[in-house]
C-alpha cells in the first residue's frame, strides 16, 4: 500500500473506505435513454429571453438564502394548498440527505420498498443510518401485510415511497398508502419525481396528516441540470429541517432560471404532454413484440423484461450509440429487466428499431 493509501485508511469512515462512488456512465454523442431527461429544447425566442433575464444575476452576490420568491412562485403555479411549506434543494437528492440528517438519531431507522430508488438506501449507508427494506410484489404492486409487518418490526423514522415508483413505473394506491401511513409512527415522505406524467397526486395527505411530507423535482420535466428539488409540508416540520440546509444551497442562477421557467410553465407541461404521448406509442409498439415483457408506466420511462440476457441487449445498444439502464442486477425481482427513458419520436424509433433487431 502507497503511503498516501496508508494515510487515508487511517482517516477515512468505515462507510467511505467501503463505499463505491455513484457511478454515471460517459454518454458523450449517446442517444440518452438512461436518466429520464426531458430530451426537449426551449425554443430560441424562449432561450433568449431566459438569457436577458440572467443578465440580471448578480452572481457576485451569494444567493437569496431562504429563496422566498422562487418558493412563492412554486406555491402558486403548483397551486399548493395553504398551510403546506415549500424548502428547496440542490435536486431532491439533497433534501433527501436533509431529512436522514434531521431524523437520525440514536437507534432510527430509514424504510423503503425494493426496488425503488437507489439514493434513499445510498444516503442512508453514508450517514450511517441503518437501512430496512421489504420487497414489492413480483407485479411491483405493494405487499401492505409485509411493509406493516416490517415497519411494526423496525419502527422506522422515515419511509420513502416514490409515486410512480422509480424504476418500476406503476403507481401505488392512495387506500394502501393511508394504511401504511397511519400505521407508521415515522415521517413518511410521498416522492412525486414524475408527477409530470401521471394524474395522480399524494398532496393531500401531506394536508391530511402530521406525518406525511412530498417531495418534487424539476429535474424530469426539463431542468435536470438546473438541480432543484422541492421539499412540500407542514411548515413546522419546513421549519426544522431548514436549520441543517445549508444556507445558500440553491445558486443565483438556478433560482433565476426556475422562476423564468415557471413564468412559462405551460411550457413544460406541453413537452410532458407530448412525452406522454410518445410513451403510448412506444408502449403499443413493445406490447407487440415477442419475448418482451412490458410493464405499465405512469411515468417518462418504461420497465421491459426480455427472454434474452438484458446486460447483452443492453451491451449491443449501446455498441450503437443507444444508452439506455440495465437493472438486471439491482434487485431480484428486476431479472433481465431494462429501463428505457421515453424520448423524442425520432429517438425512440431509433431505439424501437435496434431494440427490435436484437430481443
Ligand atoms: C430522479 C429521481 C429523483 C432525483 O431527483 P433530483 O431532483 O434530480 O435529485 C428523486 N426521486 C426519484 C424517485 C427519482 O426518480
Amino acid at each position: 500500500m502507497s503511503q498516501i493509501e496508508t494515510f487515508m485508511q487511517s482517516l477515512l469512515t468505515d462507510t467511505v473506505l467501503s463505499m463505491q462512488a455513484y457511478h454515471v456512465p460517459d454518454a458523450a454523442k449517446m442517444i440518452k435513454l438512461d436518466a429520464m431527461e426531458n430530451p426537449h429544447q426551449w425554443s430560441q425566442e424562449l432561450k433568449q429571453q431566459w438569457l436577458a433575464r440572467l443578465q440580471e444575476a448578480e452572481i457576485n452576490r451569494y444567493p437569496n438564502a431562504d429563496a422566498k420568491q422562487l418558493r412563492q412562485k412554486i406555491s402558486t403555479v403548483m397551486q399548493l394548498p395553504s398551510g403546506l411549506d415549500v424548502m428547496l434543494g440542490n435536486g431532491s437528492d439533497e433534501l433527501i440527505q436533509v431529512l436522514a440528517m434531521a431524523l437520525n438519531r440514536e437507534n432510527a431507522s430509514m424504510f423503503a420498498v425494493e426496488p425503488s430508488f437507489v439514493m434513499y438506501k445510498v444516503t442512508a449507508n453514508i450517514l450511517s443510518m441503518p437501512y430496512f427494506s421489504v420487497p414489492l410484489n413480483a407485479d411491483f404492486s405493494l405487499n401492505v401485510e409485509a411493509v406493516l409487518a416490517g415497519i411494526k418490526l423496525h419502527q422506522p423514522a422515515l419511509l420513502f415511497f416514490a409515486v410512480p415508483n422509480n424504476p418500476t413505473g406503476n403507481c401505488f394506491s392512495e387506500e394502501q398508502l393511508r394504511a401504511i401511513i397511519e400505521a407508521s409512527s415515522g415521517l413518511v415522505i410521498i416522492d412525486e419525481a414524475y408527477i409530470a406524467f401521471t394524474e395522480t397526486t399524494m398532496l393531500q395527505l401531506a394536508v391530511d396528516y402530521d406525518n406525511v411530507l412530498i417531495m418534487r423535482t424539476f429535474s424530469k420535466v426539463g431542468l435536470a441540470g438546473l438541480r432543484l428539488g422541492m421539499l412540500i409540508g407542514k411548515a413546522a416540520w419546513i421549519e426544522q429541517f431548514n436549520k441543517i440546509r445549508m444556507p445558500y444551497n440553491v445558486n443565483v442562477l438556478t433560482q433565476l432560471s426556475v422562476e423564468f421557467a415557471l413564468d412559462h410553465y405551460d411550457v413544460l407541461l406541453e413537452q410532458a404532454e407530448m412525452l406522454k404521448a410518445q410513451r403510448r406509442v412506444l408502449l403499443q409498439q413493445l406490447v407487440d413484440l415477442p419475448r418482451v415483457t412490458v410493464f405499465p408506466s405512469a411515468a417518462n420511462f418504461i420497465l421491459l423484461r426480455t427472454e434474452k440476457p438484458a446486460a447483452e441487449i443492453f451491451e449491443a445498444l449501446k455498441a450503437q450509440g443507444i444508452l439506455i439502464k440495465c437493472l438486471a442486477n439491482a434487485h431480484p425481482l428486476l431479472s433481465n429487466c431494462l429501463r428505457i427513458t421515453v424520448s423524442t419520436e425520432a429517438e425512440n424509433t431509433q431505439f424501437f428499431t435496434a431494440f427490435k433487431a436484437l430481443v
